[in-house]
């Protein structure tokens, strides 16, 4: 058995291969950069393809007072205010940019009647601004990032011989630790989940796109992927974190049969809570609460009542819990 260790030397390496880390290696390449990619599973396959409902981008397709400051509006209320203003403002700046991006590059959005790109209704939106494709944008997202990775590597190929000589892939391959050197930030560490074999990669500038941490409950619609590696590899390497109340969560995950736990209930699908009202949020998240819930199922017409006690999901507790934390943060401020 060898026992060098297998070393790469890149301008950038960035972490995770969901809809962020391809993105950014987009951008590496185009200023120019060396760059690789990390992913714990394959290329294609992060949790980014699970996103059903769309993206936000206020291009007011379907309603034509939407706006970028509505869209900051109803982010920072959505926030309770507790939100970063200026990424809550570039983000509703730059969205629609983003999704012509998207279709430049490949993408299929479901059109309007007009042949415009169509978007629908999602919590909190003051006016239907989700542009989807079906209920696969996820996919449809990380099929077209991957589309434009492979093409800039095609020109690679053509332009210097190599397709890999500036994106190369390693897939499968979990990072274990950010490397510094006098005090900078000096590559990662890492190993194949394959063999097992680990590997070194020295870079001046490390991207941490690795996802959210919603694996770390125990019933959750988010991929095995997301526990949380790139918010410990930054904590480990000095960095701080922030905002982290403000967990990603949907609050309609299947609880049972348990052939389907965790699996998220569609948009399709209207959970209506009977007897949430005015009580405190600390006393839903007790552990024994049950609920009645009724379905119903708007695009057939049927209406389908449970009318049996289903166990409070954990999303449902996660977001009580998240709506005890920040009320209690606001009152404190
Ligand atoms: C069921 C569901 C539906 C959703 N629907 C929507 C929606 O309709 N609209 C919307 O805007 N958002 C939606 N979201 C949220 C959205 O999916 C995420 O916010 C988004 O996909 C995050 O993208 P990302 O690139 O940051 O991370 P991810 O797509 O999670 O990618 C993380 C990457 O990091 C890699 N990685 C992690 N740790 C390591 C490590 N240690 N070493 C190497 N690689 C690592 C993973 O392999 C993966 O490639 C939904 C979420 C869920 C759970």
């Amino acid at each position: 058995m060898s026992t060098s260790l297998e070393r790469h030397k890149y301008d950038v390496v960035i972490v995770g291969a969901g809809g962020a880390g391809l993105r950014a290696a987009v951008e590496a390449r185009e200023a120019g950069l060396k760059v690789a990619i990390l992913c714990k599973s394959l290329f294609g396959k992060a949790h980014t393809v699970m996103a059903e409902g769309g993206a936000a981008a206020s291009m007011g397709n379907a309603n034509s007072n939407d706006n970028w400051m509505v869209h900051f509006r109803d982010t920072m209320r959505g926030g309770k205010f507790l939100n970063h203003f200026r990424m809550a403002e570039l983000h509703a700046k730059e969205s629609p940019d983003r999704i012509w991006e998207l279709e430049m590059w490949g993408a299929l959005f479901d059109r309007t009647k007009e042949g415009k790109i169509s978007q629908r209704n999602f919590g909190g939106h003051e006016y239907p601004r989700l542009a989807h494709v079906g209920d696969r944008t996820g996919l449809e997202l990380i099929r077209t990032m991957q589309q434009r990775i492979v093409a800039l590597q095609q020109k690679d190929k053509r332009d210097h011989g190599d397709a890999e000589s500036f994106i190369k892939v390693f897939a499968e391959f979990t990072v274990t630790e950010v490397l510094k050197e006098n005090g900078k930030v000096a590559g990662v560490y890492g190993y194949y989940r394959e063999n097992g074999h680990e590997a070194l990669f020295e870079a001046p500038a490390v991207i941490l796109a690795t996802g959210g941490v919603g694996k770390t409950f125990k019933i959750t619609s988010n991929s095995w992927e997301g526990t949380g590696d790139g918010h410990a590899l930054a904590l480990k390497a000095g960095g701080n974190l922030v905002d982290m109340e403000f967990l990603q969560f949907h609050p309609t995950g299947m609880v049972w049969p348990p052939s389907v736990r965790g699996i998220l209930v569609p948009n399709l699908f209207v959970v209506k809570v009977e007897f949430l009202p005015t009580r405190s949020a600390s006393a839903l998240c007790s552990s024994t609460s049950r609920m009645y819930s009724r379905i119903s199922m708007q695009t057939t017409k049927l209406k389908l009542i449970v009318g049996t006690p289903i166990k409070i999901t954990t999303a449902a507790h996660q977001s009580c819990c998240h709506a005890t934390k920040s009320r209690a943060r606001s009152t404190a401020k």
